[in-house]
């Protein structure tokens, strides 16, 4: 019988440095590639926010297709469903002989979830669910220390595995592919199928986000272009716009690394240069205390306690904080900018996060479910961690004292035109 693997695309959309790929070419006769959009993915929340707003909705479904041209050009395709992986999957492996199934493991409850109910299914048919780790710059088997000791202050982390662990390189994109005879490649929804409207475009917004491999590798080499010009304007660029296509997977975080490196020679990069690794290694360092401490990131008191909580008016105030209506103009430019473009700096997300906990007494959890709706970038571990860490609920509760609102808003708005240039 010849070896058919189906791999399970997720958040890893992408040819390039996919080791779950090369390693399915490498060891089967054909493969079934797959996407499966999930509908509990835009369902509501207990807290009345979308899993999933309309702006990256469309980036997603950009993605994907980007996927199947990518796939199509060496050869293959993407096979599109939609429904429960949990049922799909083995039906896939019943209608096409599938001797294996490949899939990247997910670190938050509800995809972890997911693929216990796939692997559980596909138990029953007696085939093997293989897990691969590719979201991360650090590999999990590479790091100095198990999952359990790993340090809970940041700084350590940083030291220890910059000190004791390696970058892989990365694995090269396939240039041909052997795919399963399939007759209905399938389609996707579009966004008004998912019951969601487009996003009108803001004047006032200078970027526009596009889904997919192509665009992320190209907005990567926009990126060392403008570290190159840095070097002699000076002008520095600490917002580099790479995180939706890191979330998305279209890019890997080692491209990134690699290809970021390859300007070490080019005088006055270094300041980019680490400002991007020191953001790569905050996105490690959630999902590896996710690996190590799941759900509790997910309870309003997560490792503590957030402290005051107006609880007679908590609704009303996370309602003016999301319609950018609470009076105070930063806030309420940030909060525009984030719901017309799904994107904000890091530290307008501190400063929204920082005047929701401490000066609305909402509780953080609306805050990251509401940012899980709105964010093109969200990912489960960076966002319920940062906002665990700025509620000061985190795990390093060194960390709860860093966080300053006066300060970000003199960084964020220091000429007190945000609300017009929305430029951090
Ligand atoms: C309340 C709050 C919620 C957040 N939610 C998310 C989220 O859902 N998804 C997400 O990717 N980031 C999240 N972040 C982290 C950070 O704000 C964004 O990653 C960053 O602003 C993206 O912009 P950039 O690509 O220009 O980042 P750069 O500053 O250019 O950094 C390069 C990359 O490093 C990673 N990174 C940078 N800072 C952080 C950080 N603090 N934590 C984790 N990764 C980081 C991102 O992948 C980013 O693309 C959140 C931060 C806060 C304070």
């Amino acid at each position: 019988m010849s070896k058919k693997i189906l791999v399970w695309f997720r958040n890893d959309l992408r040819l390039h440095d996919n080791e779950m790929l090369v390693e399915a070419i490498a060891k089967s006769d054909s493969i079934l590639p797959v996407y499966i959009l999930d509908r509990r993915s835009f369902g509501e929340t207990k807290y009345g926010t979308l899993k999933t707003g309309n702006i990256r909705a469309q980036f997603i479904l950009e993605s994907v297709l980007g996927l199947r041209n990518a796939l199509k050009q060496i050869g293959g395709n993407l096979l599109i469903a939609e429904g429960n992986p949990e049922d799909i999957i083995p039906q896939l492996v019943q209608e096409y002989e599938i001797t294996e199934v490949y899939h990247h493991r997910e670190v938050a409850r509800e995809e972890t979830h997911i693929s216990t109910l796939v692997e559980n299914a596909l138990w029953k048919l007696r085939i093997n669910l293989k897990h691969f780790i590719g979201h991360t710059l650090y590999n999990k088997e590479d790091l100095p220390f198990p999952i359990k000791d790993i340090p809970d202050a940041f700084n350590q982390f940083k030291k220890k595995i910059e000190r004791d662990s390696i970058i892989k390189p990365c694995f090269a994109a396939p240039d041909r592919i052997n795919v399963a005879e399939v007759i209905d490649w399938g389609t996707l929804s579009s966004l008004e199928d998912l019951n969601l409207l487009p996003q009108q475009k803001d004047q006032r917004a200078d970027f526009e986000f596009t889904g997919g491999e192509a665009e992320g590798l190209v907005h990567l080499q926009k990126v060392i272009l403008a570290m190159q010009q840095a070097a002699t304007t000076k002008n520095l660029i600490l917002v580099s716009k790479l995180s939706a296509w890191l979330a998305m997977g279209s890019l890997s975080p080692r491209k990134v690394y690699w290809e970021i490196k390859k300007m070490e020679s080019v005088p006055n990069t270094k300041a980019m240069f680490n400002h991007i690794l020191l953001g790569l290694l905050w996105r490690d360092y959630f999902r590896f205390m996710f690996k190590k401490y799941g759900n509790t990131f997910f309870s309003p008191d997560g490792f503590g306690s957030q402290g005051l909580v107006d609880v007679a008016n908590e609704q009303e105030n996370f309602n003016k904080w999301r319609n950018a209506q609470t009076g105070f103009a930063v806030v309420d430019a940030v909060m525009t900018e984030l719901n017309q473009t799904g994107f904000i700096s890091n530290i307008a997300r501190q400063t929204a996060a920082l005047y929701l906990i401490n000066n609305l007494e909402v509780s953080w959890v609306l805050g990251a479910a509401y940012f899980e709706e709105k964010l093109i970038d969200y990912n489960p571990a960076s966002n319920w961690g940062n906002w665990a860490n700025v509620a000061g609920v985190g795990n390093d509760q060194k960390s709860k004292s860093v966080f300053d609102l006066d300060k970000n808003i003199k960084n964020l708005d220091p000429k007190g035109n945000y609300s017009i240039t929305w430029a951090s």
